[in-house]
């Protein structure tokens, strides 16, 4: 479950972790009266209107604005909230903005020059431990930074017996470079970082910038935050975090109807048992020149229902063209999904207006394809062969 900037350091600050401080806001007025308490509780005169939506890169599509006073913050809320905001991550109609965080300006002048490092944690699945990934080179495009100079990315696995130890975390703060107070800080910061990531069952933690303020501070300026949901149950506060807004409508339902869809750009629906499978038939429909429209994983009982509210959420994409099912029977015979398909279709006539491709093998394959070959008056066509599905879909889309 992907967090808001806010939420994210809410989370790092209940565990000492210091951040720049800020007040989400609705509106306009809201923004102004938080930032007015903002300044009696940090005495800063600047502030910072940060869009509030789950994609990053936000500084660089305007969703990131420095206000230098109180009429500024009204005017940039006011341009901000309700914006379609365009970033590298988000699609090309952007995301709608609801809100904005209101954040103390921490880039101020000082005794020393500010710096903007990278900071993450994450799992690292060919080790099965987690590590701490940073870069003195913050602030800008980690994925730019790998590229050109991949020798400024450092990493730190973790134990998972011992959990970050504190000589790790002096490696790091030594390895952005850092000394005297700052030196500390970063000590501190990371080890509460570790803390906060573990206790939360985060599944991602990416503080981009992380800075050195100029009074020698060290605070998480940006905070990209990812819990794990399947620990979510041991954290019933966190539940309200998550912002159905954020997420692909589609999904919503799906998720509701106990489907695993991931909805995708392209034009062929996917209908497919087994997470395996399904990304294998996603392969095929790429090989045979088509783009899916989404990854669907109907489970273990591809009934005729199942089959039916599938079909629905399908559907609701007005890119798909064609829909391919592809289903392994095994425990569940083929000629039962088979007539779950035509059953399906036969429910909701009206509503399908796509041609079907259906390949079914396993457990009485050839009953299923007699089964949906007798079908008269419906669009489905039948399939053996993956390849030959794949081609199919192909053939009724050109
Ligand atoms: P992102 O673009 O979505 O990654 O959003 P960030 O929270 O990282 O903010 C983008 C950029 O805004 C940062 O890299 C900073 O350069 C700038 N920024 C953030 N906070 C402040 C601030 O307090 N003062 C100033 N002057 N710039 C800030
Ligand atoms: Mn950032």
């Amino acid at each position: 479950m992907n967090l808001h900037e806010y939420q994210g350091k809410e989370i790092l600050s209940s565990f000492g972790v210091g951040i720049q401080r800020g007040i989400v806001a609705q509106t306009p007025e809201e923004a102004v009266k938080a930032a007015k308490e903002l300044t009696e509780k940090t005495g800063t005169s600047w502030y910072v209107v940060k869009a509030q939506v789950h994609a990053g890169g936000r500084g660089k599509g305007g969703g990131v604005k420095l206000a230098k006073n109180l009429e500024e913050v009204k005017k940039i809320s006011n341009d901000i909230i309700g914006m379609m905001l365009i970033t590298p991550q988000t699609s090309a109609e952007g995301k709608l903005v609801s809100q904005v965080l209101i954040a103390e300006d921490v880039y101020y002048p000082g005794e020393s020059e500010t710096e903007e490092f990278y900071v993450s944690i994450l799992l690292n699945r060919a080790t099965g431990k987690n590590m701490v990934m940073y870069s003195p080179e913050g602030g800008m495009d980690i994925e730019e930074v790998a590229e050109k100079t991949p020798e400024l990315i450092f990493t730190e696995e973790i134990d998972p017996g011992t959990g970050l130890l504190p000589f790790q975390a002096r490696k790091i703060a030594f390895n952005l470079g850092l000394s005297g107070n700052a030196f500390k800080e970063m000590t501190k910061f990371v080890m509460s970082l570790y803390k906060a990531y573990e206790s939360s069952d985060a599944a991602m933690f990416e503080i981009n910038p992380v800075l050195k303020t100029s009074d020698n501070k060290i605070l998480a300026v940006d905070a990209k935050v990812s819990l794990d949901e399947n620990a979510l149950y041991r954290h019933k506060d966190y539940l309200e975090y998550r912002d159905i807004r954020e997420e692909h409508p589609i999904e919503v339902e799906a998720k509701a109807a106990g489907l695993n869809y991931v909805a995708l750009d392209g034009n062929v629906g996917c209908m497919v048992n087994g997470a395996g499978l399904a990304m294998g038939t996603m392969d095929l429909i790429k090989q045979a020149g088509g783009e899916p429209a989404n990854f669907l994983d109907v489970g273990g009982t591809a009934d005729a229902k199942r089959v039916e509210i599938a079909f629905r959420i399908i559907l609701k994409d007005p890119n798909v063209k064609a829909i391919l099912v592809n289903i392994f029977g095994g425990i569940v015979r083929c000629d039962r999904v088979a007539q779950g398909v035509v059953d399906a279709y036969n429910n909701m006539k009206n509503a399908i207006n796509v041609p079907i491709i259906v390949r079914l093998q396993g457990t009485n394959a050839v009953e299923a394809k007699a089964l949906i070959d007798a079908q008269e008056g419906l669009n489905v066509i039948s399939a053996v062969e993956f390849q030959e599905a794949a081609e199919k879909v192909q053939e009724v889309l050109s």
